[in-house]
């Protein structure tokens, strides 16, 4: 008996301790806090402004302009910000809250309901679209959780379940019969609380349409990861946003069949011998931006499949799991030894795609960002909306606030939230990132991001990463 009891006090003090954590997290909770001697990028795309102070009271941002003239309110902590940059906090738009777990034969996706959401705070990222769900309760019960701050992460929009058609190469996924079955599981999800929608890529055109005509009838948007389905036929039916920008558009495949995803690595190798200055690029870029169509680019998990891309960080690494760390690892080993022919193919599609985002954006289009902790593993939120960004400067050739304004104020618009969030704005919502160093001068500075606010919250990003060591894979 008295076994026992030891036995259960332990267990009730290694709860406790969990729970103590995650206050362990908070750097600064003080109403008023003003930063002095800042650099800011404000997410509307405008260059830097230096020596400016920026004050929060009771979450909102009250002030922002140059230190010289601004007032710091009496009572307020004032943190220096000399030689730190603050952006506002990342709307990310294709964050699942799920890991892959297996590859092959069957790949599997597991729920990351307790580690992603503080991880991807601590990546910056302060709201978030979960862009399909392998387990559509447990994403609803952390946002509401997050909502009711019982839980520290990101504001989320969750996307309900996967709206796969034809077939599905996870046990994870439903698929659809038909449209009736489109509309009556939009119609579920919906009433049980989801937000946005997500098409997969073996859905029909017919059930496609279904899908926009039910979430559209409940103002709820609907985006995809297409390849049955082209980008045309999709932004002729009306949808709003497109996954994966053109790495994915089935669009350029001769011979492409209706409904049917061409087989074999067909889509990359039509994206990587493309010509980009053909009349076909042109106008489909034309008709996504002339139907107000936005594409989210996510280039981290496109990056895991190129040969030359480094490898994900130790401390990253560090996040992981031990097995799923040596699936990693030993895929992406793998990856380095692609034959050479092959390996040419796939820095082609990369490149195409990346200039395709550009022009896209160049011609007017609304480009998101997103991270996709999916593919083989490692992805890993904390670290990928900062790959993303680095990505969008270096791959994309976007300039540093036009890549923060990617990842900020046009997602905001997107999800209709940017009066509340998406740039350092007064009255706007104190969801700020805070980074040392000058990242629109050197884009690596990006990593060193030592505090994150979530409505006027400070949290110790390395108290988060360091409770959250091995976690990833587990829950
Ligand atoms: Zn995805």
């Amino acid at each position: 008996m008295k076994r026992v009891l030891v036995l259960l006090a332990a267990l009730v003090a290694s709860i406790a301790l969990a729970h103590a954590a995650e206050t362990d997290w908070v750097a600064y909770k003080q109403p008023l806090i003003a930063f002095t001697h800042a650099t800011i990028v404000d997410g509307t795309g405008a260059p830097p402004k230096y020596e400016q102070t920026l004050v929060i009271d009771k979450g909102r941002i009250t002030e922002l302009g140059p230190t010289a003239s601004t007032q710091v309110p009496a009572g307020a902590t004032v943190i220096d910000a000399r030689g730190k940059t603050l952006l506002p906090g990342f709307v990310m738009m294709h964050e699942h809250l799920f890991y892959p777990t297996r590859l092959e034969p069957g790949a599997f996706y597991t729920a990351m309901p307790y580690s992603f959401p503080p991880l991807y705070l601590a990546g910056g990222e302060t709201t978030i679209r979960t862009t399909g769900s392998m387990m559509p309760y447990a994403d609803l019960n952390v946002r509401d959780d997050i909502k009711e701050g019982k839980r520290i992460g990101p504001d989320i929009d969750v996307t309900g379940p996967y709206l796969q058609g034809g077939t599905s190469y996870t046990e994870d996924m439903h698929v659809l019969t038909g449209p009736g079955d489109a509309t009556r599981t939009v119609d579920y999800w919906a009433a049980e609380g989801a937000t946005s929608f997500k098409a997969y890529d073996h859905i029909t055109r017919a059930e496609l349409e279904a899908v926009i005509d039910a979430a559209h009838a409940r103002h709820v948007k609907v985006t995809g990861h297409l390849c049955s389905v082209t980008f045309r036929e999709a932004a002729d039916l009306g949808i709003d946003d497109l996954e994966h920008a053109f790495f994915v558009a089935s669009d350029f495949v001769k011979d492409k069949q209706p409904d049917q995803c061409p087989k074999d690595g067909a889509v990359a190798k039509s994206i990587a011998a493309l010509d980009l200055d053909s009349a076909s690029a042109d106008s489909l870029i034309k008709l996504l931006v002339d139907k107000h169509v936005a594409l989210t680019s996510t280039l981290p998990v496109f990056a895991t499949f190129i040969p030359g891309q480094h490898e994900q960080s130790e401390s990253a690494l560090a996040l992981l799991d031990p097995r799923l760390r040596e699936m990693y690892e030993s895929t992406w080993k793998k990856i380095q030894a692609t034959p050479k022919a092959k390996a040419k193919a796939r820095q082609d599609w990369f490149a195409k795609a990346t200039r395709l985002e550009k022009r896209f954006v160049d011609a007017g289009g609304l480009l998101l960002g997103g991270s996709d902790p999916t593919g083989y593993g490692g992805v890993i939120p904390g670290y990928s909306a900062k790959r993303e960004i680095e990505l969008l400067v270096q791959a994309d050739d976007f300039t540093f606030p036009q890549a923060i304004r990617i990842v900020s104020l046009n997602a905001a618009k997107f999800e209709g939230r940017d009066k509340d969030i998406g740039s350092l704005a007064v009255g706007k919502r104190a969801d700020i990132v805070v980074i040392d160093g000058d990242p629109a001068k050197d884009i690596t500075a990006i990593k060193h991001m030592p505090l994150v606010f979530k409505n006027g919250i400070g949290y110790d990003t390395a108290a988060i990463f360091k409770s959250m060591q091995g976690q990833i894979g587990m829950n």
